[in-house]
């Protein structure tokens, strides 16, 4: 899952990013409002970390425009505010969840979770066929038997069982699986589509992930 930090104090900015790095997020940082803004508009983010105080452009402002453009991405506010009007406004200003600096790391990563699991489609369990994805444990089986995949394989798959029946483009899986910082090219998605495809299909009567034509990938139990 990919993560948008918006925070121009570098202190802060390096915790988020290297801890969300290590809880297997793709993470990408914006230093100031307008670029925070900009990236949050182009690019379908799980989830945004935004400050309030920003050059630029206002963490408030980011946010309004941002809910102006139509994107419901869940968004957690960060402010040395602590006031309780001040969290009454962030949250009617269309803030997911509020968090008053200075907070712990740990704080902050559980309420991240907690907000990526608030939609009806992030259960703890996928499953398609006889392939289940557990999130917690971050494990993967077939017919019950274990598949050992590597972090990003992990996380292609992932994306693929999410959008189970629906063809995804290749852009759609870099963009939620690589940060800003990738930049091969968008055919490293077959790559991994062919190493996934020899560790969950190979051996199996039954192929789960298919090439949709034109498209990209579609992980179906269907027959195309
Ligand atoms: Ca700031």
């Amino acid at each position: 899952m990919r993560i948008l930090v918006i925070e121009d104090e570098p202190r802060v900015s390096r915790t988020l990013v290297k801890g969300l790095e290590a809880d297997h997020f793709a993470v990408d940082l914006a230093e100031d409002g307008e670029e925070g803004l900009q990236l949050a508009t182009e690019i379908d983010y799980d989830a945004v970390l935004l400050d309030w105080n920003l050059p630029k452009l206002d963490g408030l402002t980011v946010l309004k425009k941002l809910r102006k453009s139509g994107s419901n991405t869940r968004v957690l506010l960060l402010s040395g505010r602590k006031e309780v009007s001040d969290r009454v406004l962030g949250l009617q200003s269309g803030a997911d969840d509020y968090l008053v600096k200075p907070f712990s790391f740990e704080e902050l990563l559980a309420r991240v979770h907690a907000l990526l699991r608030r939609p009806m489609e992030l259960l703890d369990k996928l499953a398609v066929e006889d392939l289940e994805l557990d999130r917690v444990r971050r494990s993967v089986t077939r017919g019950g038997k274990t598949i050992n995949l590597t972090q990003r394989e992990y996380s292609v798959l992932e994306y693929l069982m999410r959008n189970a029946g629906r063809a995804v483009t290749r852009t759609m899986v870099v963009e939620h699986v690589w940060n800003l910082g990738f930049e091969g090219l968008t055919n490293i998605v077959d790559v991994y589509i062919n190493y996934l495809r020899q560790k969950v299909d190979h051996g199996y009567a039954k192929p789960l992930i298919h090439t949709a034509r034109g498209v990209g990938y579609m992980l179906t139990g269907q027959d195309s």
